[in-house]
């Protein structure tokens, strides 16, 4: 029943929320292109760091991981005003379009169930990371500005990779190593109709799970 609820849903989704102008390889290449150029740009700009501004790397990364987990528990998993469409886009549409029994997307046209779309990720640089980036320069110095932009945005690139590829069919090259083959069954867990609003809330590493008790591994639900 539920399989059936997937595959129609799955047609709806396709058929109302996909422009038949969308390509997903167009979509791929700009998120990675702009997001790649955009560390690549912050990272040579950098000049004679020193040892205590490479601290803005792990500082950053395990702020943007906190980030990722009250933005999914917190604004994704229920509405926000204000924030509405990250909800609808997210329990609304991401969650229906992939259960825990159907992970892998059929098309690249899906791909738009999967990635941000374009205009968040630009509102999501310019509005977040530049900002807070040139506070930082103005604070400290400019080494460690630069230092969190492209951290920030790589790990927004390696969140959009590993979710990409825990919807990737699973015997897909991505899909077998082995690291992401354990964060994808934690994924899976949370696409558990019944567990997703309560548990595995981090999409790449399970750190602000673990720290905030919501961690549950990849046990399915009891039948
Ligand atoms: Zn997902
Ligand atoms: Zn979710």
């Amino acid at each position: 029943m539920r399989e059936q609820a997937v595959a129609e849903y799955r047609e709806t989704y396709r058929r109302e929320e996909i422009p038949a102008n969308y390509r997903g390889l167009v979509h791929l290449c700009f998120t990675f292109g702009s997001g790649i150029a955009v560390v690549i740009y912050s990272a040579g700009q950098l000049d004679q760091v020193q040892a205590a501004q490479w601290l803005t790397v792990p500082i950053t990364l395990l702020y943007a991981n906190l980030a990722e987990y009250l933005g999914h528990r917190f604004v994704m998993h229920r509405p926000v005003p204000g924030l509405g469409l990250v909800y609808k886009r997210h329990a609304g549409q991401h969650h229906r379009f992939f259960s825990h029994q159907h992970m892998e997307l059929e098309d690249i046209r899906d791909l738009k169930a999967v990635l941000f779309p374009p205009v968040l990720m630009v509102f999501f640089i310019l509005a977040f990371a530049f900002p807070v980036g040139i506070t930082l320069s103005l604070l400290f110095a400019g080494n460690v500005g630069l230092l969190f932009v492209a951290s920030a945005v790589a790990y927004f690139l390696n969140y959009e990779i590993l979710h990409l590829a825990y919807h990737l069919p699973g015997d897909s090259w991505l899909g077998r190593r082995g690291l992401i083959r354990r964060l994808r069954a934690l994924h899976t867990s949370h696409h558990d109709p019944s567990l997703m609003s309560r548990w595995n809330f981090n999409i790449t590493y399970p750190i602000s799970d673990l720290i905030f008790r919501t961690f549950r591994g990849s046990g399915a639900s009891p039948a």
